[in-house]
C-alpha cells in the first residue's frame, strides 16, 4: 500500500521535509503522552517520573530540531508552487501524516483514511469558492481551530489558495498564526511567497515548502498507477504541461478532451478579422458554459437548503421580520454564488489559454529547431506548419499575446476585451 505521499510526484525534497516533520510531530505527541503518563501513574518514585518526562522531552526535542534544525515540526506552513504542482495534495498528505495513528502517514490507518477522504474531525479545509476568502469565514475557522483536537493529535487547518484571502481575512489568520494554540497546525497553499500572494508578516511566521512543476514522465507515472493506459497517460501528461489534476481530467473525462480540441482548433480558424472575433466569442462562451455546468448543481442545492432552513412560506407573528432576514440571507447566498461563478469562468478561460499557449510554444520551439518534445502531440503537424509560416519571431509574438491575455484577465481587464485583442494578434502576428 503506497503511503500518503505517493501522489507527490517529482517532489523528493518536499516529501523528505514533510516526512521528517511528521516524525518529529509524532515524537512531540509521544513525549506529551509519556509525560502525562508519568505524572498520573500514581505512586511512583518522583525521580522516575522526572526521568521519564525528561526522556520524552529529549526525544521530542531530538525530533523537533536538535542536530538538524530543518527536521522540526512547526505550527505554520506554506506550500508554494505553480498551479497543478500539487500544493493542496501536499498539504492534505501532510495533514494525513500528522493524524496518522502510526505517525508516518502510512496510508492505511483510520487517521490517514479519514484525512484523505476529507472526513477527519480535526482537519478543516478552506477552499475559496469565490474570488476571495472573506473575513467571516476566516474568523469562524480560526475560532474552531483553537479547540482541543478531538482525536488527541493535531487540529489542522488547510487554506487552499491562501493568495485569495481578503486583507481582513489575512489579518484574522495572522493573529492565529502569531499566537497559535499549542496543538494547531496551519497549512497554507499559495503560488509563491511574493507579497502579492502572501503577506510578509504571515510569510515570516511560516515554514515554506516549495514544490516544482513535475516532469511529464512523473505525471504519466501517477496516471498509470491509477489504471490509465500508458499511451493515454503519456499524452495527457504532456498536454497538461505538468498540471497533475488537469492531466487526470484529460485522461478520464471525454468532455475535458473535447473542450481542449475546440481550443486547439482556434489557430486553424483565424482567417480574418471576423473569424478572430468569432473565435473570441466562442472561447468566452465555452468558458461560460463550462463554468455554468460546474456550479449549477451546487447553486440549486444551496438555494433549496437555505429555503428549507428558512421555512419558506411561514405566516403569523414574526413572519414579516423573519422574511426580511431571509431575504438578506438569500441575497448573501446569491452574492457568494455569483462570485463563485466568476471564479469558475476565469479558471475555465485560463485553462483554455494555457492550452493555446502550449500550441504557440510548440510552434516556437519547432521554428527554433529546439530539441524538446511538443506539448500537444496531436497538433504537432499544425504547429510545424505555423512555424514555417511565422518563423520564430512570429511564433513568439503569438505566444506573448496569449500570455499577455492571461495577465490582463488576472489584472481584471474584461475577459472579452482581452481575448479579442489576443485573437487579433494571433491572426495578424
Ligand atoms: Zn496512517
Amino acid at each position: 500500500m503506497p503511503d500518503v505521499f505517493a501522489d507527490l510526484v517529482g517532489q523528493d525534497d518536499a516529501v523528505d521535509t514533510l516526512r521528517r516533520a511528521a516524525a518529529s510531530a509524532a515524537a512531540v505527541l509521544r513525549g506529551a503522552a509519556a509525560a502525562h503518563a508519568a505524572a498520573t501513574a500514581g505512586p511512583v518514585d518522583p525521580d522516575d517520573a522526572d526521568a521519564l518526562a525528561a526522556e520524552a522531552e529529549a526525544e521530542a526535542a531530538e525530533g523537533a530540531g536538535g542536530a538538524d534544525p530543518g527536521a522540526g515540526m512547526t505550527h505554520a506552513w506554506i506550500f508554494t508552487g505553480p498551479p497543478g504542482s500539487g500544493r493542496s495534495v501536499a498539504a492534505r498528505a501532510f495533514a494525513a501524516a500528522l493524524q496518522c495513528l502510526r505517525g508516518t502517514g502510512c496510508g492505511e490507518c483510520q487517521g490517514c483514511h479519514t484525512t484523505l477522504a476529507g472526513t477527519h474531525a480535526d482537519v478543516r479545509l478552506v477552499v475559496p469558492e469565490g474570488l476571495s476568502i472573506g473575513v467571516g469565514e476566516m474568523r469562524a475557522l480560526v475560532l474552531r481551530a483553537a479547540s482541543t483536537p478531538s482525536g488527541g493529535r493535531w487540529q489542522v487547518v488547510i487554506v487552499e489558495d491562501a493568495d485569495r484571502l481578503t486583507e481582513a481575512a489575512g489579518n484574522a489568520l495572522l493573529k492565529a498564526v502569531e499566537e497559535p494554540p499549542p496543538r494547531t497546525v496551519f497549512l497554507l497553499c499559495a503560488p509563491s511567497t511574493h507579497p502579492d500572494d502572501v503577506s510578509v508578516t504571515i510569510r515570516s511566521r511560516c515554514r515554506v515548502v516549495p514544490l516544482r512543476q513535475p516532469a511529464p514522465e512523473a505525471v504519466a507515472e501517477v496516471l498509470v498507477r491509477r489504471g490509465v493506459a500508458p499511451e493515454v497517460a503519456r499524452w495527457a501528461a504532456a498536454a497538461a504541461q505538468g498540471h497533475v489534476g488537469r492531466a487526470r481530467r484529460l485522461a478520464g473525462d471525454p468532455e475535458a478532451r473535447s473542450r481542449r480540441d475546440a481550443v486547439l482548433a482556434v489557430p486553424r480558424r483565424l482567417t480574418g478579422v471576423g473569424a478572430a472575433f468569432d473565435a473570441a466569442s466562442a472561447l468566452i462562451e465555452a468558458a461560460e458554459a463550462e463554468a455554468e455546468a460546474a456550479v449549477v448543481e451546487s447553486d440549486a442545492a444551496e438555494r433549496a437548503a437555505l429555503q428549507t432552513a428558512l421555512g419558506a412560506g411561514g405566516t403569523g407573528r414574526g413572519a414579516a421580520g423573519a422574511m426580511r432576514g431571509a431575504a438578506g440571507q438569500l441575497k448573501e447566498l446569491e452574492r457568494r454564488q455569483k462570485s463563485r461563478a466568476t471564479r469558475a469562468q476565469r479558471d475555465a478561460l485560463d485553462r483554455a489559454l494555457v492550452d493555446l499557449a502550449g500550441f504557440y510554444r510548440d510552434a516556437l520551439t519547432m521554428a527554433l529547431r529546439a530539441p524538446v518534445a511538443p506539448v500537444h502531440t496531436d497538433t504537432a503537424a499544425l504547429a510545424e506548419a505555423g512555424a514555417q509560416r511565422w518563423a520564430a519571431e512570429g511564433a513568439l509574438r503569438r505566444l506573448e499575446a496569449v500570455l499577455e491575455c492571461r495577465a490582463a484577465i488576472e489584472a481584471n481587464v474584461k475577459p472579452r476585451i482581452a481575448v479579442e485583442a489576443m485573437m487579433l494578434t494571433l491572426w495578424k502576428g
